[in-house]
């Protein structure tokens, strides 16, 4: 029998990782965080590679996922979802943003940027530099002569956006009920020039898509939520509750990640080292030396 979630919805709970390098014990605890709360009530647990990143991701580091999950003990439900086959989804949703009148082309590159903020100071937001809005009040023919010729990305324009949505709030069980300040990220990227469609768009589309009741994921991604928010209430998408978990930290109390080269579960899993137990431990909060948990 499966239990019910808040609104009597069977739980519905995704693990999302990215294929664009091995994972490790940060992400070893956030599907096993994931996988516990689905099961712990009955639910499903869904596994969706998050592979928009085309020139990133690679079919190795999927295949290291799988091995990885499995290794762990950890399984899920239906078939392994990705977001490469949805891109005319995503395409779908920009339109429509577009129509709305809520995007507009961005013309700058990394150098124009930090060019700007060098000379006009930078504000920094939970997610780094926030955009200072340099191609938003272009004029129209200004902007469609330069869309002829230089390549392009497409943000938010936030305020425009929130004129339309109103107040917006979300339910976090980690952190109660939040008030959604979806100007704290700025005018973020929607669609970005390299890639088909930016994380913010997809896994906002997405969680809809796979009627995701309980979205379970590291508080380093909390920030995010402003604008998942945002983008629910403009494409009238429904709302599921919020769980940002503790994540792993390092020595100098930096979150573990893939760039920073943390030890990869491949490694632990190809010495022979049991699966199993490291997810018991993990679940334990019993941690390697020098790796500790954020206070949440
Ligand atoms: N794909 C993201 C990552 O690997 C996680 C996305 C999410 O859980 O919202 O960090």
């Amino acid at each position: 029998m499966t239990s019910r979630g808040y609104l009597g919805q069977d739980v519905v709970v995704r693990f999302a990782p990215s294929p664009n390098g091995l994972l490790h014990l940060g992400h070893a605890y956030a599907a096993c965080v994931a996988y516990d709360y689905a099961r712990d009530r009955g639910g499903k647990l869904l596994l969706r590679i998050e592979d928009i990143d085309l020139g990133r991701s690679k079919p190795e580091f999927v295949d290291a996922i799988l091995a990885d999950l499995q290794w762990l003990g950890l399984d899920w439900d239906g078939p392994v979802i990705f977001q490469s086959e949805r891109l005319a989804s995503y395409t779908k949703a920009g339109e429509q943003l577009k129509a709305k009148g809520l995007l507009y082309p961005c013309f700058c590159t990394r150098s124009s940027m930090r060019a700007v903020q060098q000379d006009e100071g930078v504000v920094v937001g939970p997610d780094g530099p926030i955009y200072p809005g340099t191609c938003r009040n272009l004029s129209p023919s200004d902007r469609s002569q330069r869309m002829k010729a230089e390549p392009h990305s497409w943000r938010l324009d936030v305020e425009e956006a929130i004129c339309l949505s109103g107040d917006l709030f979300w339910h976090d069980e980690t952190h109660g009920k939040q008030t959604a300040d979806p100007r704290a990220l700025g005018d973020v990227v929607l669609i970005p020039k390299e890639t088909p469609v930016s994380y913010h768009l997809a896994v906002t589309l997405d969680d809809a898509r796979d009627e995701i009741t309980h979205v379970v994921r590291g508080e380093d991604l909390f920030a995010s939520t402003h604008i998942h928010r945002l983008l629910q209430a403009l494409l009238n998408l429904p709302i599921p509750q919020y769980i940002h978990h503790p994540v792993l930290l390092d020595q100098t109390g930096v979150k573990l990640s893939k760039s920073r080269d943390s030890a990869s579960l491949a490694v632990l899993r190809e010495a022979g080292r049991p699966g199993y137990l490291i997810a018991d431990h993990l679940r334990k909060n019993i941690f390697p030396v020098g790796i500790t948990l954020s206070k949440g």
